[in-house]
């Protein structure tokens, strides 16, 4: 909060009052953003430009959102960037008069567009300087040039980035390179975003009286604003909707005004792991749950509206999966019971052999096509499995417990062999009865359980202590599986020369937003496996670690990744590691957490980065298996 009254808001404003807000003022934030990893330092320098747009062309806040977000319409609007790299470099030799060769000569030297755009620019001089960049204008380049299709797409598009190029002054053309690419890597996560927006929409809200208030009230106000703002955020993941909410009326009522609505996915609810039967039984003592099989296939929050004549499915990251199963929309319909007209439902995606009435794994699944799939060319056959009812005729659920959102949801759908189930399922305390009901859950084919209490609400994009997961793996020791993010990798030799041969593995710390090295992955790979990996990953590299990443100098890879993709690993134990910093401070003051003989199970493409496994997840999971030990100790002592 005392930042906040320092904040001196004209010295950024170089424009008039009414007028639209420069680029230049994002860009320089962005740059300052680059230059740390303190994340409440990335915040106020974030609150500092919203308060200067606000203090002078509110409208301005929400392209400026979108820009910081490095997006240009909700997620489950389907548009977005993400300009190959060829398209880039032809359009940065036209704006700049520089060669293609020199341009690729330069990248390779960089690793980045962004630096290449601007260290080309600088010879550049142009002979009629076409008028500044503002906010507005940048954005809705963005969205034209992501919305135009076609056979002559190519060309237009490249003739827009042209111009904004030519327009772009200092570090602009860096930026704007970068978030065509979507990629602004900058080490600015949403939730940053978000706490700003709220931030400094309160202080503008409050006027000069907000800023005189003694700095312990102001701070809880800020805190329990931004709270709001989130929590409105992930019931209704839409800027179009929060931003002129909360400029208008603020984060008071925030919630009766942006809320879950159909057509509009909400991250999902996630569980926690855990390390057995026994501690599930603990932690809910005095609580009712219930335990779900957890299947493995992919998320699907399906939408239905008027009765079935609209369907949207979308993913676990929002993304709208409706194109790909043209054959689940084409069965809702009739399995609607009569008085139903709008629900949403979550459930999950499971590949089905209709012959043997068997799930089949994930793996098959995988292979089914993403777009455009028409229902005869459909090789792969799906089931749903649906566990959760989280809104029914205009009606939200996310605030109902468990009890009641399921009872909407057994009354609304009628279950019919190949195309909608519900979950399995079983409500009971005794031990025996729990441990062979895993056992079940595995033998058909599943991850193994969810355990869910009854009386709790839907909490979204929440890995919440209200679900636990008891997966076959928590016997081995190790409660889950690790999504880690490849952030380098070294060299092969010998056979494995022209791949590489290792790769050093990432977690992320959503409180640090810093992705930190858990340990070094070389084995288990086949031939082609490596190759494959080194082909997917060579075109992430990048001359230089990102300021947010943290690693041991005793460590240092061959060559570094942008954080891009996710692999989920298998491992066999954690243990406190002198060399990597994974949940750094959480568990031991000065050391990291590591995990031994990481094996790659699958590449994640339904996660980003961001989703990887937390350093608090680490934590806790280490922890656990601290537990566990002490307990097959003992367990060896009695015997
Ligand atoms: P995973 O790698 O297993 O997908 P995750 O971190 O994405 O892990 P978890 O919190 O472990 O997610 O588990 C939740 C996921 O499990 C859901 O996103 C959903 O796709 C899947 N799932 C399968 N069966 C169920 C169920 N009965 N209830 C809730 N989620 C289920």
């Amino acid at each position: 909060a005392s930042k906040y009254k320092e904040q001196d808001i004209s010295a950024v404003i170089s424009w008039k009052e009414g007028q639209p807000v420069p680029y230049s003022l994002l860009a320089n934030t962005f740059e300052a953003i680059a230059g740390t990893t303190k994340r409440l330092e990335i915040v106020a320098l974030l609150v500092s430009a919203f308060r200067a747009i606000l203090a002078t062309n509110p409208p301005d806040l929400l392209p400026a959102v979108y820009l910081c977000v490095n997006r240009v319409a909700p997620a489950h609007t389907g548009i977005e960037l993400g300009i190959g790299e060829a398209t880039l470099i032809k359009a940065m030799c036209e704006a700049t008069g520089k060669n293609e060769a020199s341009i690729k000569k330069s990248y390779e030297e960089h690793g980045d567009l962004g630096v290449v755009v601007v260290g080309a620019r600088s010879t550049q001089r142009t002979m009629f300087a076409p008028p500044p960049l503002t906010i507005a204008s940048v954005l809705k380049a963005f969205q034209n040039i992501a919305q135009t299709t076609g056979t002559k797409s190519g060309d237009q598009k490249r003739g827009m980035i042209v111009k904004l190029l030519v327009a772009a002054k200092g570090n602009e053309p860096g930026y704007i390179v970068r978030s065509l690419q979507a990629k602004l890597r900058i080490g600015l996560a949403e939730q940053s975003v978000l706490v700003a927006l709220s931030h400094a929409v309160h202080l503008h809200r409050g006027g000069p009286a907000a800023l005189k208030q003694p700095d312990v009230k102001l701070a809880e106000a800020l805190e329990a604003g931004a709270q709001v703002v989130k929590q409105a955020y992930s019931e209704c993941p839409s800027y179009d909707v929060l931003v002129p909410a909360l400029l208008e009326h603020g984060s008071t009522d925030l919630l009766s005004r942006c809320h879950f609505m159909p057509g509009v996915p909400v991250k999902p609810m996630l569980a926690k792991a855990t390390n057995g039967v026994g501690e599930v039984l603990e932690k809910f003592t005095d609580i009712e749950f219930t335990v779900e099989y957890k299947y493995d296939g992919e998320r699907a929050q399906v939408h239905v509206l008027d009765g079935g004549k609209t369907v949207h499915i979308f993913s676990r990251n929002a993304e709208n999966n409706t194109p790909k199963y043209p054959d689940i929309v084409s069965r809702i319909k009739g399995l609607l019971k009569p008085e139903v007209d709008s629900i949403v439902f979550d459930a999950e995606a499971v590949a089905y052999d209709p012959e043997k009435k068997k799930i089949l794994p994930f793996q098959v699944l995988s292979t089914r096509a993403r777009k455009d799939v028409a229902v005869d060319d459909i090789k792969v056959q799906v089931v749903l499995f649906a566990f959760d009812c989280l809104y029914l005729n205009g009606q939200s659920l996310l605030h109902k417990p468990l009890t009641e959102r399921r009872a909407a949801l057994y009354g609304s759908l009628t279950e019919k062999e190949g195309e909608l189930l519900y979950a399995s399922y079983k409500t009971s305390r005794d031990v025996e009865e729990l441990e062979s009901f895993l056992n079940e859950s595995v033998e058909a084919g599943t991850e193994g359980l969810i355990v869910k209490t009854l009386g709790d609400t839907y909490e979204p994009s929440k890995r919440s202590s209200h679900w636990l997961k008891l997966k076959k793996d928590y016997m081995e020791g190790v409660g889950d599986t690790f999504d880690v993010v490849p952030v380098g990798a070294f060299f092969g030799k010998g056979k494995r020369t022209g791949v590489f041969g290792a790769y050093l593995l990432a977690v992320y710390d959503p409180d640090t937003e810093t992705y930190q090295t858990i340990s070094k992955l070389g084995t288990g790979f086949s031939e082609e496996q490596l190759s494959q990996l080194a082909e997917a990953m060579r075109p992430h590299t990048i001359p230089q670690p990102r300021h947010y990443y943290t690693w041991d100098e005793s460590l240092v890879p061959d060559v570094w990744f942008d954080a891009a993709v996710v692999w989920e690993v298998k491992a066999a134990d954690l243990s406190i590691s002198p060399r990597h910093k994974a949940a750094l401070g959480l568990v031991d003051p000065t050391k990291g957490i590591s995990i031994r003989f990481p094996r790659l199970i699958r590449v994640r493409d339904d996660k980003s980065p961001e989703d990887a496994t937390s350093a608090a997840q680490v934590a806790d999971m280490f922890r656990n298996q601290a537990v566990i030990r002490q307990q097959k100790a003992q367990d060896n002592q009695a015997g």
